[in-house]
């Protein structure tokens, strides 16, 4: 059987030779860090850290700008100070970015009008113009994703190690007018770090370990000809990692057990993820625990569950109940954006905030009656003023997708309402 969502370009000289070049080029994540996380999730199983996993549902090469990776990347530094600080736990901070090129599609083509072209498959397969140039499969667009994602892992690097991240700077960080709640909320609490930071300075504490933040690279691991040829041999163990990121995940469409994705991710050693929507059953979990971490390893497998927010109070006990009376340890991830995907009467793909917000309280909700443990939140967002999600306490409504919205795929929250949703989940996390 042939894998699942894959371009039609196997065969061409060009795609020979995309791959060798790429076989040869530097990992962009070195083992020795990957295996760091394992550790961090291994906690975050545990009940002892807390993943926050966000960005673009798709990256694209044109928005791989110094201002848009530092908005993203502050963001999520933002999110992660009121989760950690409402948790009083250390929040593993994951980026959809440097690398989250590829995506799943569920028809081949793509229709207007009388033209039908091959669907959008992410800018590491073909273009999102619709013409026939642009939606043509190019292997040599997956050139063009190593690079993107080096220089975006640069800056992340830059930022997160050269001082930007820095926990004297959390004010710095906020951007935006103070009437919005979600900013004065974030103000308000980058007040009280800055006092309780000035009281630590005051007792002589030493704060070289505030300023830099671990950053970790995630994204799906869908595109089994780039993932392949970025895999490589630990010299100082002798395993297979897939370099391409930190963290590499299975789509909702692409996890099926014998299928290709499955496959190749229990053979390398990152720890992953696998997305499990409404209609994974128990055993579906149990297998692909048996599957993917057969040995039981502490912080190798995440779940993260999409279920939607009329579905997760049904959909989600009975899959963690199975897993639980297994004994098997896996990190339980809320996506609550996937499963609440609709249309708005203008046309756009979008989500309502209040579905999102709905399918996080049913999480905890859920792990709550289990007493197992919620451990992370992964969410598509950005750093930029967008309208692509509606609500929120300043509310995105439909009358600004017009001029406001930018995806190229889902639709992601946006700065202010992902503060607002860190909120939440830090109050779910309190308690
Ligand atoms: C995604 O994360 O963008 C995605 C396609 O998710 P899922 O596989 O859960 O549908
Ligand atoms: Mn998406």
């Amino acid at each position: 059987m042939n894998p699942k969502q894959q371009p039609s370009w196997a065969g061409t000289p060009e795609h020979a030779r995309v791959l060798s070049e790429l076989g040869t080029l530097p990992p962009l994540v070195f083992a020795g860090e990957v295996d760091v996380l394992k550790s961090r999730l291994a906690a975050a199983a545990r009940g002892e850290a807390f993943l926050l996993q966000g960005g673009d549902c798709a990256e694209t090469f044109s928005a791989a700008t110094a201002d848009r990776i530092q908005a993203r990347v502050k963001t999520i530094l933002q999110m992660a100070v009121v989760l950690t600080y409402g948790a009083q736990m250390p929040v593993i901070k994951m980026g959809r970015m440097a690398g989250q090129f590829a995506k799943p599609r569920s028809s081949d083509v793509e229709t207007r009008g009388d033209v039908t072209l091959p669907a959008f498959r992410g800018d590491i397969v073909n273009g999102y113009d619709f013409t026939p140039e642009s939606r043509a499969h190019n292997p040599q667009r997956m050139i063009t994703a190593y690079n993107t994602s080096a220089s975006t892992l640069n800056l992340i690097r830059a930022f997160t190690q050269g001082g930007f991240a820095d926990l004297r700077s959390v004010h710095s960080w906020n951007q935006g007018f103070m009437a919005n709640p979600a900013y004065h909320e974030y103000e308000q609490l980058a007040g009280e770090i800055d006092r309780a930071v000035h009281f630590m300075e005051a007792c002589g504490a030493d704060f070289e370990a505030l300023k830099r933040a671990e950053f970790y690279a995630a994204h799906e691991a869908l595109l089994l000809d780039y993932e392949r040829a970025l895999t490589r041999t630990d010299s100082r163990t002798g395993l297979p990692y897939d370099t391409s990121g930190h963290f590499l995940w299975i789509g909702e469409r692409t996890r099926e057990l014998d299928g290709a994705h499955v496959d190749f991710l229990s053979k390398v050693k990152n720890p992953i993820g696998v997305k499990l929507g409404p209609t994974t059953t128990g055993q579906d979990a149990i297998d692909l625990i048996n599957k993917l971490d057969p040995e039981r390893e502490p912080g190798r497998l995440t779940f993260i569950t999409r279920m939607g927010a009329g579905k997760i109070r049904e959909a989600l006990p009975p899959i963690v109940q199975a897993v639980r009376d297994t004994g098997a340890q896996v990190v339980w991830v809320t996506d609550p954006m996937h499963g609440n995907t609709i249309t708005s009467k203008n046309g756009y793909k979008t989500r309502r905030f209040e579905d999102v917000l709905d399918e996080v309280r049913g999480f905890f909700e859920v792990h709550r009656s289990l007493g197992t443990v919620p451990g992370g939140l992964h969410v598509e967002m950005t750093g930029d003023d967008v309208a692509e999600c509606l609500g929120g306490s300043d509310p995105v409504v439909e009358e600004q997708f017009d001029s406001l919205y930018e995806t190229v795929v889902d639709p992601r929250l946006n700065h202010a309402q992902s503060l607002e949703l860190a909120f939440l989940v830090a109050e779910g996390l309190a308690r």
